[in-house]
């Protein structure tokens, strides 16, 4: 999963970032308006995590502009602690939820880890497919009640594939939500990854779907 973080505070954004890099999630960061607002344009984010008082554009200019582009990207906005006005205006601009300064990180996370699941349809914050079950709280898997040694890499591509379960993904699009922007993209290498998850799962239910991409999806009763 792809996070864009916009905070004009060094700090606050290093301690953002650093938090959700933490719990799994790959980082993107900008420190004003109009560079946040590009990338969130340009780049295919899971969720969004925007500050309201920003230089060169305002968070909600960008997020209405994102919003009347059609962009539908899960959108967490930062607000002042007295400023109502604010979180009235985020959430009329298209916001998705909004968490008011000074905040505890932790809340940020679980407002985040929420924001993605319900984008993908999953209410609760366990998924689970077949044998196995993805635990988005602690980012930990379990193939029939035993707990997977993953890397965060593996986790963060089993994590995508669950929350789109049922769903073709292609390998373009893996790339795009499980590095961030800087990082030298191979599709191939998605490859490799995938095969070390298959392995270390031990259940066969990554299928491959030749020219798309993967898939995956509870076995079905054959009787
Ligand atoms: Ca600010």
């Amino acid at each position: 999963m792809r996070i864009l973080v916009v905070e004009d505070d060094l700090n606050l954004n290093r301690q953002l970032t650093e938090t959700l890099k933490e719990a799994g999630y790959v980082v993107d960061q900008a420190f004003d308006g109009e560079e946040g607002h590009f990338l969130g344009d340009t780049e295919p984010y899971d969720a969004i995590i925007l500050d309201i008082g920003l230089p060169e554009m305002d968070g909600i200019t960008a997020l209405e502009k994102w919003r009347s582009a059609g962009r539908t990207t899960p959108v967490l906005i930062l607000t002042a602690r007295d400023r109502w006005s604010d979180k009235v205006a985020g959430i009329d601009a298209g916001a998705d939820d909004y968490v008011a300064k000074p905040f505890h990180v932790e809340e940020v996370l679980a407002r985040i880890r929420a924001l993605i699941r319900r984008a993908a349809g999953h209410a609760s914050s366990e998924i689970t497919c077949g044998p196995v079950r993805l635990d988005t709280k602690s980012s930990k898997a379990m193939v029939n009640g035993k707990a997977l040694k993953l890397t965060s890499h593996e986790y963060r591509l089993l994590s995508y594939l669950m929350h789109h379960m049922g769903e073709v993904v292609s390998r373009t699009e893996l790339v795009e939500h499980l590095y961030d922007q800087d990082f030298d993209r191979d599709s191939n290498t998605i490859e490799v990854f995938i095969g070390r998850l298959r392995k270390k799962m031990g259940v066969d239910l990554i299928e491959t779907v030749r020219g798309l991409g993967y898939r995956i999806q509870a076995p079905t009763n054959a009787n």
